[in-house]
């Protein structure tokens, strides 16, 4: 039996991914394999970056995780 929303919360999963830009090198491998395109690409001076445009819709798949050249991503609680 749910008792309030934060128990709710708890059964229905919610993760997004997190990306770590110290470690980030713009591979772009989490957008070009996320299979629901939580990630965006923004422009920047020095080129493209991922970030996370869509948190709501991660499926915690974790496919960014495995391409992820550097370990930039987690996934942590919304
Ligand atoms: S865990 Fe899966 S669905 Fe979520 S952002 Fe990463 S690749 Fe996309």
């Amino acid at each position: 039996m749910l008792k309030d929303e934060s128990d709710f919360k708890k059964v229905v999963r919610k993760m997004h991914p997190q990306i770590d830009y110290k470690i980030c090198v713009d591979s772009l491998e989490c957008y070009d394999n996320c299979p629901i395109n939580v990630f965006d690409a923004e422009e920047t001076a020095e080129g493209k970056r991922a970030v996370v445009a869509h948190p709501e819709d991660c499926l915690e798949c974790e496919d960014c995780i495995r391409v992820c050249p550097t370990d930039a991503i987690k996934l942590v609680d919304d």
